[in-house]
């Protein structure tokens, strides 16, 4: 079994997307304006907005955080929503989860105009994408076609199992493998016999955050299996995998590991959104 070294994937794309981003600030004679806005204090989430930001500044992406209180009212939320959609010099937009209990996420996100939503979730940009004509393509779905495409995966003919029916990862990675003509099973918290979806699947992508909860009977030989989740179990990040018992057994083909898997990926396919948008945006203008 190998683990896949997603390091590659970013040591080859990396140099590429800065080349392509260097050449767009050259002919526009501007930078890319990339904005996160954050609401609250959670820890994980810092750690997430510290790795987007790490690779803006290396790629030369303009960057920064809105930092907001917990408490903030929506309407004033709305208002800086609305105020960076009219701003021309902002080219990205990304509205970090999880958001307090009194915000809607679903309804924040369809406020930001759908040519600056890089994060590709508002009602517009997940419609065109369910319609196989996406303005971005989600960047945890784009991020787990990379890594296919690493290992030189086709998903036609392949039967694919999802755990977890999120907005941000199960709905749009769904989609996206459907229209590449893959068969694709997503599973819940409420799937009847997980391990029989599991064991019967070519490539299998969990996003649960429970932590160990794919087992290594579950898994069929020769599988595919790519781990999005992520939680802390006594101060270590775990997948969704019960990685150290699968590897053990050592039956599937590949596997990714967490930290270090797909989390990078989905900053890296984020980045690469963030320099369409400046594209666009310029274009549109
Ligand atoms: P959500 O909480 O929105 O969704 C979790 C999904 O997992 C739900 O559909 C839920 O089912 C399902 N689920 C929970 N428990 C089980 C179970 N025991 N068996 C089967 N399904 C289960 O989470 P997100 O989609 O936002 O994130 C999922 C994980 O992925 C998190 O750990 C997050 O940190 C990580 N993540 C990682 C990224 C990366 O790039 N590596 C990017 C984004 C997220 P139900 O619908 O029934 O509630």
């Amino acid at each position: 079994m190998e683990i896949i070294n997603t390091k590659n994937i970013i040591e080859k794309e990396l140099p590429i997307l800065k080349n392509k981003y260097n050449a767009l600030k050259k002919k526009y004679k501007k930078e890319a304006n990339f904005k996160m806005i954050v609401v609250g204090n959670d820890l994980a989430t810092k750690s997430y907005i510290k790795s987007k930001e790490k690779m803006a500044d290396e790629i030369g992406i303009l960057n920064d955080v809105i930092s907001l209180d917990e408490n903030i009212r929506k309407e004033e939320l709305e208002k800086i929503i609305k105020d960076l959609n009219e701003d021309t010099n902002v080219s990205a937009i990304l509205l970090q989860m999880p958001l307090p209990n009194h915000l809607e996420y679903k309804e924040l996100i369809d406020l930001i105009d759908p040519i600056k939503d890089v994060d590709s979730l508002c009602s517009t940009n997940m419609g065109k994408l369910v319609l196989d004509k996406a303005n971005y393509i989600p960047c945890t779905a784009k991020a787990i076609i990379k890594i296919l495409d690493e290992i030189n995966e086709d998903v036609e003919k392949k039967d694919i199992c999802i755990v977890g029916r999120s907005n941000i990862v199960g709905k749009p990675l769904a989609n996206l493998l459907i229209n590449k003509r893959a068969t694709v099973q997503v599973c819940n918290s409420k799937t009847k016999d997980l391990a029989s979806k599991v064991k019967n699947s070519d490539i299998v992508i969990s996003a649960t955050g429970v932590a160990s909860l794919i087992k290594k009977e579950y898994i069929k030989e020769g599988s595919i299996l790519l781990d999005v989740g992520i939680s802390r179990v006594d101060g270590k990040l775990k997948g969704d995998f019960d990685f150290d018992n699968i590897i053990k057994e050592g039956n599937a083909k590949y596997i990714t590991k967490v930290p270090g898997g797909v989390g990078p990926i989905t900053v890296l396919s984020l980045m690469e959104n963030i320099i369409l948008a400046f594209e666009r945006g310029n274009v549109e203008k």
